[in-house]
């Protein structure tokens, strides 16, 4: 998917280089408040994220994940440390800067869904390629294919199911073409079966794409199923584990 991006330089149309990390962080730490009511909720994370990973993030209500999401989503700074997305510093990045980062490379999916509800499945994706300067007609079709919902194109959010809701939300985001997909908690709102068939849509997209996939969730069991499994205590890394899957030459779960 990323791939019609870049030339064969390795250079992409808007100057910037194929890197061999999507995100490395060094020592990032992210402190909300002080005194008090002082709260380190992401405390000297090390990191680093290759093209293509599909990485889960998993760990206790309040261990840092959302804020771990929002500073990988250049929508908050950290505290110290730094971050590079693509290869660029977001702490030299204005925040003009940092709000084409996001339009151009990075889509967001939440737990809420936040569709638009007067437009429909087919608007909501159209909406967001609008902003972001895209092309309509088949591209939107084929987002909507994509995640399975080519005969809801016309249905408001309020005639989908969670399930489908979820869908449109991942058809929208993935729409612009985007570097990196961050998940905040995709299956929170739903039962536990259409919960799994969205992660398995995910990662069926990620891999047929080549897409970089952080999800975030408070499931263990959804999270094991990743290729890679990062969990967060109290703001810090406590394990990661890679490669599982080449580990055990097959999927660990499927
Ligand atoms: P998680 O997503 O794992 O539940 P969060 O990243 O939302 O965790 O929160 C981590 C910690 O930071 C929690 O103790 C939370 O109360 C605190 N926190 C999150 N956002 C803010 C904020 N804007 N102001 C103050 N404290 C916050
Ligand atoms: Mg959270």
């Amino acid at each position: 998917m990323n791939a019609t991006n870049t030339t064969r330089n390795g250079h992409r149309a808007d100057g910037t280089h194929t890197e061999p990390f999507v995100y490395e962080l060094d020592g990032v730490s992210k402190i909300y408040g002080s005194g008090n009511s002082r709260v380190a909720a992401i405390v000297d994370i090390d990191l680093a994220i290759r093209p293509g990973e599909f990485v889960t993030v998993v760990g206790a209500s309040g261990s840092g994940k959302t804020t771990l999401l929002q500073l990988l989503g250049a929508l908050d700074r950290p505290t110290s440390g730094s971050i590079a997305c693509l290869g660029r510093g977001l702490g030299d990045m204005s925040e003009r800067d940092l709000t084409l980062l996001r339009r151009r490379h990075i889509g967001f999916v939440f737990q809420q869904f936040n569709l638009i509800p007067t437009l429909t499945a087919h608007q909501n994706v159209e909406a967001k390629l609008a902003v972001a300067g895209g092309v309509m007609g088949d591209r939107l079709r084929e987002q909507l294919a994509a995640v399975g919902l080519e005969g809801r194109a016309n249905h408001l959010p309020s005639q989908l199911s969670g399930g489908e809701q979820q869908r449109v939300a991942i058809a929208r985001a993935l729409s612009t073409n985007p570097s990196v997909l961050l998940a905040d908690e995709p299956t929170g709102n739903l039962d536990t079966t259409t919960g799994q068939e969205i992660l398995q849509l995910l990662r069926a997209l990620s891999s047929e794409h080549s897409q970089t996939v952080i999800l975030i969730t408070h499931d263990r069991e959804l999270a094991a199923a990743a290729p890679r499994m990062i969990e967060l205590r109290d703001g810090r890394i406590i394990s990661d584990e890679r490669n599982r899957l080449e580990a055990h030459g097959q999927e660990v779960v499927s």
